[in-house]
């Protein structure tokens, strides 16, 4: 088969958009690393493009729907998270759009225990250390000490698909689990963790016997050794449970003063004010953060107080990027594969043109008969 469909992708997706061009599409790529200005998405989509491949940088609000009323039939995001995509919009234009759930989900949790790893043990100031030459002497205790995870209580803040991976994670290092979730309790997961947890301690692979519960937010705030956060951004109106700064002045002091927190979900989950003061005036003890309020990071912003440098990562939202994670063409492995395969889904009617069949479309109340 092959079509005559127009695409404009906001950014290179790698090999994985020759499997379009293949079958006859027109690809229009923006040829920048940048992310391309919202005019010029808007003036393709007027253009009368059939699909709209776009990243979470691009704003895809009403504007954008409205200039491709009558023509464009998707918009294939290549991420998990859309909170760049105006979902009512999107509806009220009947545009279905796609994500790549799923295949992230591993990079994004090992990506996220990594960075707890790293700032608990502390390796960046270790690592400077060594390199800036002062490193004088093996001593017990000088000049500094980092904190392990095995054995520890960590809080799991949301247990969709990379809350459940990070507890996995978690539960190979022998580590207690709080987890919360106000809209979605997967008990039986719990229950399984649970079992292997104690299969793992009565054969004698560790030590300590473990445990993991499901509890509330202030709980698990006021008992957890380390909080890793992975909920969507839901702001006032989207969700009875936003998550909009669910991270705040009042939040932050409900946690333990030598804990530490890591964010690999989405910049203004974190009021970004509230944590530089949190680690200024140790309310907290460490943050590693992947994504910011606002992205990139400005030069001004108060995460990059050098008097907070010890115990504060920042990394350029980068839980994703790893090779076959972000490239592979294979839709059950790569999040290039799997945007393709969501945007062919809609434009060649795949499952027989039932959008609410399709799986990697996301808003598919619109379009419940
Ligand atoms: P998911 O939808 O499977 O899971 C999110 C969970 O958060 C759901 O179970 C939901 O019920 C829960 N939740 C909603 N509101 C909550 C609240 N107020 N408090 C606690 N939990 C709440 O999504 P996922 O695939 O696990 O991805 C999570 C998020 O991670 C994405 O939305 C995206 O923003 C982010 N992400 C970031 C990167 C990165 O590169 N840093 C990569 C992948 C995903």
């Amino acid at each position: 088969m092959t079509t005559s469909f127009r695409v404009f992708a906001t950014c290179d997706i790698g090999d994985a958009i020759n499997i379009l061009r293949d079958r006859g599409y027109q690809v229009e790529i923006y040829p920048g690393p940048e992310a391309p200005p919202k005019s010029l998405i808007v003036e393709k989509v007027k253009s009368g493009i059939d699909g709209l491949i776009t990243t979470l940088r691009d704003p895809i609000d009403g504007e954008v729907f409205a200039a491709g009323r009558g023509t464009l039939k998707v918009v294939a995001q290549i991420a998990v998270g859309f909170d760049n995509i105006h979902r009512g919009e999107a509806n009220k234009y009947k545009v279905p759009f796609t994500h790549t759930a799923d295949v992230l989900t591993e990079a994004t949790a090992e990506f996220a225990f990594f960075l707890l790893g790293a700032l608990a043990r502390k390796l960046w100031s270790a690592e400077h250390l060594t390199r800036e030459n002062h490193w004088g002497y093996w001593h017990p205790y000088l000049p500094f000490l980092g904190d392990e995870v095995t054995g520890k209580t960590i809080a799991v803040i949301g247990t969709g698909r990379i809350g459940l991976a990070m507890i996995k994670k978690c539960t190979g290092f022998d580590m207690n689990i709080l987890c919360y979730d106000p809209a979605y309790e997967n008990r039986d997961y719990i229950k399984a963790i649970q079992e292997e947890k104690d299969l793992r301690y009565q054969r004698g692979i560790s030590r300590e016997r473990t445990w993991i519960e499901y509890t509330t937010f202030v709980d698990a705030l006021k008992r957890a050794d380390f909080v890793s956060v992975h909920v969507p951004l839901l702001r006032e109106g989207e969700s009875l449970t936003p998550t909009y700064h669910l991270f705040n002045e009042t939040t932050l002091r409900q946690m333990k003063p030598t804990a530490m927190m890591v964010n690999t979900s989405r910049g203004p989950v974190v009021d970004e004010a509230a944590l530089a003061r949190a680690l200024r005036e140790n309310w907290i003890a460490g943050a590693a953060l992947d994504v910011y309020e606002q992205e990139p990071l400005p030069a001004n912003s108060p995460l990059r107080d050098p008097a907070i440098a010890d115990r504060c990562r920042l990394l350029p939202h980068f839980a994703s990027a790893a090779r076959i994670t972000r490239l592979s063409e294979d839709p059950e492995k790569g999040m290039a594969g799997r945007c393709v395969q969501g945007l062919r889904d809609v434009l060649e009617q795949n499952y027989g043109g039932d959008i609410t069949q399709m799986p990697y479309v996301v808003n598919k109340e619109a379009f419940v008969k």
